[in-house]
Parts: C-alpha cells; structure tokens; sequence
C-alpha cells in the first residue's frame, strides 16, 4: 500500500469555521465549455467546507484509509528538515496545491524513487519541474477548469479595484475619514478603456466574456487563435504577440502558464512599451512579471497599478517588496481557493486519485506529463524546459 503525502495551508488561526456563512453551494454540472465537473465514484466531505488547510485534507482521508493507503498532510514543506521532505523518499504520490506550493525540483524528485504521481489540487503545475518529472516517469496531473471560473472573477474585480480605485477609499472609511478628494483623485471609468489579456485559454476567455458588458475594447494575444465566431462576437482584436498587444492597452491581464516562454515576460523593457499609467493584472504566476521592474514601475508612474495575487516564492517573505509598492492591489493566493473552488478540486483530486489506483487512465484533460512526455491540458498549454 502506497504513501499519499499532501500539503495544504495552514489551518484559520482561530481554527476551522464552526458555521460558515452560506449554506451550500450553487449547483453546477458543467464549466462553460461543455467539460463535466469531476467525477468521482463518491465524495466524503461536505461542499462548501474548507477543504484546502490542512485539518480538511481535501476530504481524502476515509477513502484513502479505506484502500489501505497512509495518508501523510502538513503545511510543513520547506527545508531538509521539513515533514515533506522527510516523507518524500517513501511517498507514491505527492499532492499540493498552487496556493501553497511544495515545490518539486529536481533535487526533491531524485529523492523520491517511489513517486508515481504528482497531483495538483488546482490548475497550474509548474511548482513541479515538469523536465525532471518526464525524465523520472512521474505522472503530472491537475484538476483543470476546476478554478478557472474564480480566477475570471477575481480578475475583474482587481482590474475595477484598481481602475475605480476602491482600496484606497475603502481605506478611508476605515480611518474614520469622509475624504472624498483623496479617494478620487486616481479614479476613473473602466467604460471605453482598452482591455488586453496575455492568454485566452479558460480564464483569460472567461475575462473577456465578463468584460464585455462595460463597453470596453477587447484584446488578446495567445499561442492558439480563438474561433473567428467568439472573435467577432465579443469583438476581439488579435495581437500575434505580447509585444504587439500592450502598447494599445489601458489594462492587461494575464492569464498564461508559467513556462520558459512566460517567464520573466514583463520586465521592464516590455513595460516601458506600454501606455503611461496602465494597470497590470497577475492573476497567473508571480515569475512572470519580475519583481523590480514592477516595483519601479508603479514608482514611476508607469504603471497606475499592480494587483494579483501570485508571488514567489509562496508564502511570500514579509520584506517582499510588492507587499510596500505604491499602488498595488495585492493579496495572498487566495483567486482560485473560494470554498467553491475547494468543493471541486477537493472532488477532482479523489477522481483522479480514484483512477490511479484502479490503474484506470486519468482523464486525458487532467494531464500535464504522462509515459515521459507532456500530455493533455499540458500538452495544448506547456513548454518544457521550464
Ligand atoms: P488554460 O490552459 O485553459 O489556458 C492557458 C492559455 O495560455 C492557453 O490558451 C495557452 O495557449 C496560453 N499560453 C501558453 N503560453 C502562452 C504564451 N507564451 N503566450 C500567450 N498565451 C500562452 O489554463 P487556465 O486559463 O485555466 O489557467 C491559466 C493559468 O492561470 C494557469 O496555468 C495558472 O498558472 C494560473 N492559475 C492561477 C490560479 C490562481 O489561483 N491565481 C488558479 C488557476 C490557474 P494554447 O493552449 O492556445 O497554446
């Protein structure tokens, strides 16, 4: 029997919720493409739970026990000494999530001769050296479109944050103010501005759906062209490049994976080319932007305003420098782990897990690396050489 060891963040600090503020949650049978919701043969928590700290253990336990499997969870993953890298060397499975990344490098994955499977509770694996992974045959799985709808609407709410400048006059109140000068003195209408996503796969699509509506102009770059129809019907202009698309931009998103072509893009050659006092939206991950240049250039003016919710590495250190910027908008990863979210990646993850061990293929949307090559969802989005 096998050794699932699984980290999560921490517990709240006054412990998990007696009562939560909603009974339930909406039903949903499928993401707006057509795909189904996962699947598994059955579930052992209650949707709308927190599932994602460690006393929720993504509701895995009676099922793994069942099966005879040690189920190993802790929040405890960095360093030499941590419970994760002292159960890496026996464990068959490792499972984490975005939000709270054990990060597998290469060193962690040649320590683990027994690893099979690396399952992302969420969508996003580049926490895994997906290079070492295929050279060690191990199997990288998430539970894509799980988040995907939450991230959609964080990154609206951030881009009208910043725009109307909420923060900031929320701030006000707080203070006991009725500052009304101060609050609008960098707020402006979103209506008319020049929207562009970096992306449009399920979330960066997603944004452009919802974005619609605030008669704003639309713009997207991506390794895939969308459907002429989905074009003309949100009336998309296409960039062939980052570069090409954000000097016409009054806000960018974006919304790609984390990978060699992605790393790094928005630095400050690239900002320079963008137009003074434009917002940056990073929803996707913090290595994609780098750290200083975004710093300078919210200094600067250059950029209006920074907001996501990626760093690295996560947990993010106190003295992280977007944590003091000007302008930001900023929290910890927190878009794609609503309790809604929880619900289906929680369930995605006993799916998965479910056709691991019935030797049963994971579903083919699920896979990121698979028989020593990029599979799936991974296959469409990734580039190795991380
Ligand atoms: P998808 O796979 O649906 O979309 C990713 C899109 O990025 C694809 O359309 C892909 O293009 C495109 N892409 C890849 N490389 C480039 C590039 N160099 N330039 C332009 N486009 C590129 O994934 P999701 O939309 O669901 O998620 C996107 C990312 O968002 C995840 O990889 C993850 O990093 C992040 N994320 C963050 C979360 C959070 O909580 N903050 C939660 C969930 C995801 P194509 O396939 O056409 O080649």
């Amino acid at each position: 029997m096998g050794k699932v060891l699984c980290v999560l963040y921490d517990d709240p600090v006054d412990g998990l919720p007696s009562r939560y503020a909603r009974d339930g949650l909406p039903s949903l049978e499928r993401y707006p493409d057509g795909q189904t919701l996962p699947t598994p043969a059955g579930i052992d928590f209650t949707p709308g739970d927190l599932l994602g700290s460690v006393s929720g253990e993504l509701g895995l336990r009676p099922f793994l026990e069942r099966l005879g499997h040690e189920l190993v969870v802790t929040s405890d993953k960095e360093g030499p000494n941590s419970v994760f890298e002292r159960h890496l060397s026996d464990a068959e499975v490792v499972i984490s999530q975005p939000f709270w990344p054990a990060y597998l490098t290469e060193e962690r994955i040649a320590k683990a001769p027994n690893l099979k499977l690396a399952l992302t509770a969420g969508i996003g694996s580049d926490h895994v050296d997906l290079d070492a992974a295929i050279a060690h045959g191990v199997t990288v799985a998430e539970v894509t479109y799980c988040n995907s709808i939450s991230v959609a609407e964080h990154v609206v709410m951030m881009i009208l944050s910043l725009v109307r400048s909420y923060l900031p006059s929320h701030q006000w109140v707080l203070d006991g103010g009725w500052n009304i000068a101060d609050c609008v003195a960098r707020s402006y209408d979103l209506e008319g501005m020049s929207v562009g996503t970096v992306a449009a796969g399920r979330i960066g699509l997603a944004v452009l759906r919802r974005l619609a509506p605030f008669d704003v102009r639309l713009h997207y770059t991506d390794r895939h062209r969308l459907p002429a129809q989905s074009e003309q019907q949100l009336g998309l202009t296409f960039h062939p490049s980052t570069q090409d698309m954000v000097p016409h931009c009054d806000v960018v998103t974006i919304n790609a994976p984390l990978h060699r072509e992605t790393r790094g893009l928005f630095n400050d050659e690239l900002i320079a080319t963008m137009r003074r006092g434009a917002y940056l939206i990073n929803t996707a991950r913090g290595l994609i932007a780098e750290r200083d240049a975004i710093v300078r250039a919210l200094q600067s003016g250059q950029l209006a305003g920074y907001a996501g919710d990626v760093w690295y590495p996560q947990p993010a250190p106190p003295d992280h420098p977007w944590r003091s910027m000007p302008h930001h908008g900023m929290t910890p990863h927190v878009s794609g782990s609503s309790l809604s979210a929880q619900a289906r990646y929680a369930a995605g993850a006993r799916e998965i897990l479910e056709s691991y061990f019935e030797g049963k293929p994971i579903r083919e949307e699920y896979l990121i690396v698979d028989g020593g090559k990029l599979a799936g969802a991974g296959a469409h989005s990734y580039s190795t050489q991380t």
